[in-house]
């Protein structure tokens, strides 16, 4: 393994050990209250278009707002600051404390304040800060950033809480339970609060024809930073502006479903500032109140940093659509075992965090974890915005590719691995041009098979590809899925069948798993089917995996081409590989002509789908293979984002089989990601989840249906692992 890889994975195996325990626990609960949330809810779906489209028109309209949001916050006789970075935001606030010779200011909510490093800012000016979000506190006691977006501190259990305080605080009874630790912070930062000269929050949303903001929180002690203290600071992104309350509705629902599991949190406080409570004096007990009349201080600083230019961005502006909920970041398989210290920048953290950071500090600020999304998409569907988060992953790591520099070792994959996109890293030019190697595989089979076991190669693979020694390298077969059809075709049964399927051969069922192709054509033939073979060309999933987005945009106008005249015919797309799959119905929106996309979409299924649908409308299937063994199974990621992954089970049951399905959120696999040296680990780990669950069931035939899942299984359990569509195979 290369030096810069090594080095990756140390700190991936360092925090798995000490944080990743206490982020599995913590985002499991989260995520187990979550799925209750919106289960409960029945207006999820409708909600979330609702926000996306108000967040389209707001973002549209941001500069018109943000001239709203001057004349209302003035009018209500506060003032408005738009900075235009880090440094013009600390200088404003800190020549506000200035002005009011503040020693002290608490704080509450800013995420927005951690992002422009306020603190260190305002300590050089003179200014004691507190955080006094529980969360928050913890970290400042801990003087350690933020590991998640919403829960700051989770990467630590309440033992490693309880024993930070009893070192810091000294207590004379140690710190033990949660409540004490709670009772502590809450009278500790309560003084602080009652003693501080001015107070600051963040806001969650921003009311422009009111001026008024709205804060979203658990803890209460918001409210409290806002108006103990004279002058209340808001810092917060220009981005959180919405046009007025009507707009704010879908978005205090959504936010406290995805982000925590609650039906609403305890506190939602809307301040229309400066309040007109009175100001309290707390060192003058025999007159404490005053008026609150004109003695009390707003300040709203609007922090652009970034967020206009990512406005002009066409890939980057939905990054401006989040509600800051965490829910991508808790539904990622990578992140619930390693959390923001590895998944995450310098404030932002999880898989949309690559766009925050990109946006804000530059797309090199997110390179250290751009690769930790796997495009699975497991997040696609939690985002209450709808925000295509892996894609912003991919136009990052698009971007960053063209900085790689030319490798004394290109000849390892030159040749072997041609494209366009030559200033890639050679381990993404190998992976990203998986097709090209699995068809010299295939012809060079066995002995390209066994050439790539011998300890030397591996090792060679390893230093300067990046490809993990301890993954088993797939296995090409000789004879070609595309070479099989052919050489039976004179036998095709089903030409003048009513259903006119085409079977889409990606690389590895063409090349690797021939015999979940050769399944498929037989299954859909016996269920009264006339099938035809696509040509094999990749799909563009690979070089995507690897953003590369060029060559991706090649092989997705050449696979529409070559489909093009089956779907005139009337042909259904029947697609074995999930991600394939994914990859017509979604990411082809972003390479194709929005017509050739959508006739596609419109058209492809799982292979199990189809099946389903051609049982569904009368076909008999009896003419498939008896149920043998009752079967373990494991959906693919990109099935269940698609939401096409019950088909297989109701096939599966229908006919007879005992099927377990696992539930876990991922197998930890996701394509090239587990074969990537500095990852290998990190995949392992994730996979364990689904390990534990199918630990008991040795009696069962283990089933997957993407590729990655296999593999993966195959890793774990030692065992074979087949494909649901080879369960029904009828045989030759
Ligand atoms: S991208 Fe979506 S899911 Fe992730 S934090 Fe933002 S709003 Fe929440």
């Amino acid at each position: 393994m290369s030096a810069e890889r090594r080095r990756k994975a140390e700190k991936i195996r360092h925090l798995l050990e000490t944080e990743g325990d206490a982020v599995h626990e913590n985002i499991t609960h989260m995520n187990a209250e979550r799925y209750d949330a919106i289960e409960r809810f029945d207006d999820f779906e409708a909600l979330r278009e609702e926000a996306r489209a108000i967040k389209e028109d707001a973002i549209a309209d941001l500069p018109a707002l943000v001239e709203q949001v001057r004349e209302s916050v003035e009018a209500n006789g506060g003032h408005l600051y738009v900075a235009d970075d880090a440094a013009d935001a600390n200088r404003y606030i800190t020549d506000v404390a200035d002005s009011k010779d503040a020693d002290t200011l608490v704080k509450s909510k800013s995420m927005t304040s951690e992002e422009i490093e306020m603190n260190d800012a305002l300590e050089a000016a003179g200014v004691d800060v507190w955080e006094t979000d529980l969360g928050e506190f913890v970290l400042q006691v801990a003087d350690e950033g933020p590991s998640h977006l919403i829960g700051p501190s989770l990467h630590r259990s309440r033992e490693d809480v309880a024993d930070l305080f009893n070192e810091v605080f000294d207590p004379e009874e140690p710190f033990e339970t949660a409540e004490e630790l709670t009772a502590f912070a809450r009278d500790y930062l309560g003084e602080k609060i009652h003693a501080a000269d001015m107070g600051m929050t963040g806001a969650n949303f921003v009311l422009a024809d009111s001026g008024t903001i709205t804060l979203v929180t658990n803890e209460g002690n918001a409210r409290k930073t806002a108006v103990t203290p004279d002058t209340h600071v808001a810092v917060t992104g220009v981005e959180k502006i919405l046009p007025s309350v009507e707009e704010l509705q879908p978005f205090v629902e959504l936010i406290s479903k995805t982000a925590t599991g609650q039906d609403i949190s305890q506190y939602v406080s809307m301040f229309t500032p400066p309040v007109d409570s009175p100001t309290i004096d707390f060192e003058n007990p025999d007159d404490p109140l005053g008026s609150g009349d004109g003695e009390r201080e707003f300040h709203l600083v609007l922090i652009d940093n970034g967020r206009l230019d990512m406005r002009e961005d066409d890939q980057l502006k939905e990054t401006l659509y989040c509600i800051r909920c965490g829910a991508c970041a808790n539904s990622c398989g990578n992140f619930q075992h390693v959390g923001g210290h590895a998944f995450g920048g310098e404030t932002y953290t999880g898989g949309i965090a690559t766009g925050w950071e990109a946006g804000l500090r530059g797309e090199e600020a997110a390179d250290e974890f751009n690769d930790l999304c796997t495009g699975c998409s497991r997040c696609v569907n939690a985002c209450p915005v709808k925000i295509d988060i892996p894609w912003i992953n991919t136009v990052v790591r698009d971007r960053l590719n063209g900085d790689a520099t030319p490798s004394e070792f290109e000849f390892l994959v030159e040749g072997l691995t041609p494209d366009a996109e030559d200033s890639v890293d050679l381990q993404k030019r190998l992976f990203g041009n998986f097709g090209t190697l699995a068809e010299l595989g295939s012809k060079t089979a066995p002995l390209s098979n066994w050439t790539a076991k011998l300890g030397p190669v591996r090792s060679l693979m390893d230093e300067y590809l990046g490809v993990s020694r301890e993954r088993d390298l797939p296995q090409f077969q000789r004879e070609t899925l595309v070479e099989w059809f052919e050489s039976r075709r004179p036998r095709a049964p089903n030409a003048d069948a009513t259903r006119k399927v085409l079977l889409y051969p990606d690389a590895y069922t063409n090349y690797v798993l021939v015999e979940r192709g050769k399944a498929a054509v037989r299954v859909l033939e016996a269920l009264g089917a006339h099938v035809e073979l696509a040509s094999p060309i990749e799909s563009g999933r690979a070089p995507l995996s690897q953003g590369m987005i060029d060559t991706a945009s090649e092989q997705a106008d050449a696979v529409a081409a070559d489909l093009e005249p089956y779907l005139e015919a009337g042909f259904d797309v029947a697609v074995i590989e999930p991600s394939d799959l994914a990859a017509f119905r979604r990411e082809y929106e972003y390479l194709l002509p929005e017509a050739a996309h959508d006739r596609l979409a419109e058209n492809s299924y799982d292979v199990m789908e189809y099946v389903y649908g051609l049982l569904e409308n009368g076909a008999d299937g009896s003419t498939l293979a008896a149920p043998e063994e009752p079967v373990a199974y494991h959906s693919h990621c990109q099935q269940r984002t698609l939401g096409v992954e019950a088909y297989t089970e109701a096939v599966l049951e229908d006919h007879g089989f005992d099927v377990v399905t696992s539930d876990v959120e991922c197998c930890g696999m996701a394509g090239s990601f587990g074969y990537k040296s500095e990852y290998y680990e990190l995949s392992m780990d994730v996979g364990e989840d689904l390990y534990e669950q199918f630990a008991d069931e040795d009696d069962r035939t283990l089933v997957a249906s993407g590729t990655s899942c296999t593999e993966q299984m195959g890793d774990l359990f030692g065992r074979d692992v087949t494909h649901p569509v080879e369960l029904l195979d009828p045989g030759p």
